[in-house]
């Protein structure tokens, strides 16, 4: 799982949970992620399956994409489609995806780079794997995040972000055996690249076996731990959690995280996705791929999706 990585952690500047940090998050739930098919095919996990919303506010919807290593022509993608009323953050560790939008946003997410796309008031979008990847199969692996826009920003302007996977902000914990990824958002002293319209922070940890990290986070933010490959604990108590697996973390400021001595020689680390924000706290009413507050206002939004108001498909589109 290359991501973006560094020979030597110990370089990089450590987190440590700030002295005044009394009170460890305090294990909510552990669920596991069923599978499912997305777009054209392809295979995910749906991280947020049985969480209550409110635990997951402000985001709605995760999705690991793979891990797969695709046979020659078997890579798919999504066909046009649109969105309104939320962000979605695209993350990719392995492969590569094509995007390209109404808005004229578009480019290449590969090797740890980072797609935010604000849909807020409409937007038309394709995601696929290039045509040479689907001649030559090959590994893919990422994430889409949806993260919710409270109501007087469900309407804003749509805007696209690529985030370069060297941009992201790199730090390790007190005994370096941890890469932390800030993709947006801050922890402790440091900040993400990703301009967020609701404050999040969403991070991307790798533990060696054996590693330990306690992470500062907000306390007035939620804390979910999505483990995305091998094998750990959460908690000080040290509640075991693998593969596909999501913890909910409540009440307190820092999160403790540890990798098993023993992982599986295909990854070697604990690889987690730790996410929080600070909550909405609006009524959600979602429907396939529109996020609003109302009934009548998804109604308006499938409305003006069969009007064409959501924004058309570009003339030179891939
Ligand atoms: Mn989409």
């Amino acid at each position: 799982m290359p991501a973006i990585t560094v020979e030597n952690p110990l370089e990089l500047p450590q987190v440590v949970k700030p002295a005044t940090s009394e009170h460890p998050r305090r294990l909510k739930s552990i669920t596991t992620a069923p599978g499912g098919l997305e777009g054209e095919g392809f295979p995910v996990r749906r991280a947020f399956a049985g969480i209550d919303l409110a635990d997951l506010d402000p985001f709605i919807h995760l999705d690991q994409m793979g891990e797969i290593d695709y046979g020659p022509g078997e890579p798919k993608g999504t066909p046009w489609h649109p969105h309104r009323g939320f962000e979605t953050v695209t993350y990719m560790m392995e492969g590569t995806f094509l995007h390209q939008d109404s808005i004229g946003g578009g480019g290449t997410i590969q090797n740890g780079a980072t797609q935010w796309m604000t849909a807020g008031a409409g937007i038309l979008h394709i995601e696929r794997p290039p045509d040479a990847l689907i001649d030559s199969g090959g590994l893919f692996h990422g994430i889409q995040l949806w993260v919710n826009l409270p109501a007087k920003l469900k309407m804003t302007t749509p805007r696209y972000q690529d985030i370069e996977a060297t941009s992201v902000s790199l730090l390790t914990n007190e005994n370096g055996d941890a890469i932390i990824r800030v993709i947006a958002g801050a922890l402790g002293d440091a900040a993400g690249p990703g301009v967020t319209h609701t404050p999040i922070t969403i991070v991307h940890a790798s533990l060696l076996p054996g590693g330990t990290l306690s992470l500062p986070w907000k306390p007035e933010y939620n804390a979910l731990t999505y483990v995305l490959a091998g094998q750990g604990t959460v908690g000080l108590d040290r509640q075991p959690i693998g593969e596909g697996q999501m913890a909910v973390h409540v009440d307190g400021d820092f999160i403790v995280l540890s990798a098993n001595e023993r992982q599986d020689s295909r990854t070697h680390a604990l690889e987690v996705l730790i996410l929080g924000g600070a909550p909405i706290r609006e009524p959600v009413a979602a429907y396939g791929p529109f996020v609003m507050n109302t009934k009548v206002e998804l109604q308006q939004a499938f409305d003006d999706y069969q009007a064409g108001r959501l924004g058309q498909i570009p003339a030179n589109h891939i």
